[in-house]
């Protein structure tokens, strides 16, 4: 007779096979997507709090696999960071905003930066600082036109590897921001090290704004610890007015989330960008 734990080791093992297998896919099919073109960069734009206008945006990667269908970044980043793939993905997203962002500059006079996420892993080479300021070069785009977004994780690992290469793109005047700020373990040494401009307050702390006065207090902090140590401030995952109403008196200079925008096409964010600077 089976009993209720043989059937939960059982679903145990087969869930664990399936979770396998897809890794595995996922593993396989990522390996082509570069050459198959199956990876394109959306972007989704920032905000300025006080005059309501565009001034950025952030690109970030989507994945359209015949296979597999779309697979969202938190599934697959991962997995390239650990087969290495995340090197030549990591480049072509580099180039990819890079080029594109130097196009809107040149062909339509767009005055804004785009935000690339940064691996980790990409910080395991001592080339990445001079990489980037080449392509900044060949595409000819201003060095304070482009931010890397970079988190907590970049700083575990080689801090001295990774502190090098974050000085040589900031004395460059590329721009550096701290991502998912307050979910780390010790975010506020890393601010004394690093020569950050931005950080960008972490979507859980907007999304529990409404919950208590307790968490609204702690959002209005960051937001002056970030003003006095004069760094750029974003915060993410505003979905609601109420949650724009708040950044915005609470003088968070930069909003980013759905309700300003969702990632989308290269296309769909020049519109939108075009549209304002029309009278
Ligand atoms: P992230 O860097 O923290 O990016 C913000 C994520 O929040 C994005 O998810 C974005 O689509 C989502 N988001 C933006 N506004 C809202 C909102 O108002 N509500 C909600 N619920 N979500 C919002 P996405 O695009 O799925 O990316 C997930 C993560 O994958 C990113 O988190 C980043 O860590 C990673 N990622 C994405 N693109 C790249 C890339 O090109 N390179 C690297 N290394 N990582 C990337
Ligand atoms: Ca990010
Ligand atoms: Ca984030
Ligand atoms: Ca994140």
């Amino acid at each position: 007779k089976q009993s209720a734990a043989d059937n939960q080791y059982q679903f145990f093992n087969l869930s664990m096979q399936s979770q396998l297998s897809t890794r595995l896919q996922i593993e396989s099919q990522l390996s082509n997507a570069l050459n198959n073109n199956e990876l394109v960069l959306h972007y989704q734009p920032f905000i300025c709090t006080q005059s309501g206008k565009v001034i950025g945006a952030e690109a970030l990667l989507r994945w359209n696999n015949s296979i597999l269908g779309n697979v969202p970044p938190d599934s697959f980043i991962p997995i390239a960071e650990q087969s290495g793939l995340i090197l030549s993905i990591g480049n072509f997203v580099l180039r990819s905003a890079i080029k594109q962002t130097a196009h809107w500059c040149k062909a339509h006079q767009v005055d804004a930066y785009v935000a690339v996420n940064i691996s980790p892993v990409q910080f395991r080479d001592e080339q990445l600082a001079s990489h980037i300021l080449e392509l900044l070069e060949f595409y000819e785009l201003p060095p304070h036109c482009l931010e890397v977004e970079i988190t907590e994780g970049v700083l575990l690992q080689d801090e001295a590897q990774a502190l090098e290469i974050l000085n040589i793109l900031a004395k460059s005047g590329v721009r550096i921001s701290l991502d998912d700020f307050g979910t780390g373990y010790s975010s506020l040494s890393y601010l004394q090290k690093f020569p950050f401009d931005t950080i960008k307050i972490d979507r859980s702390f907007i999304s529990s704004l409404a919950e208590s006065s307790r968490n609204q207090d702690l959002v209005s902090a960051i937001i002056s610890m970030a003003r006095n140590l004069k760094l750029h401030v974003v915060a993410e995952g505003i979905e609601t007015i109420e949650q724009s109403d708040f950044i915005t008196h609470a003088q968070c200079e930069i909003g980013q989330g759905y309700l300003y925008g969702k990632p989308d096409l290269p296309e769909v964010f020049l519109q939108q960008i075009l549209k304002q600077t029309k009278h």
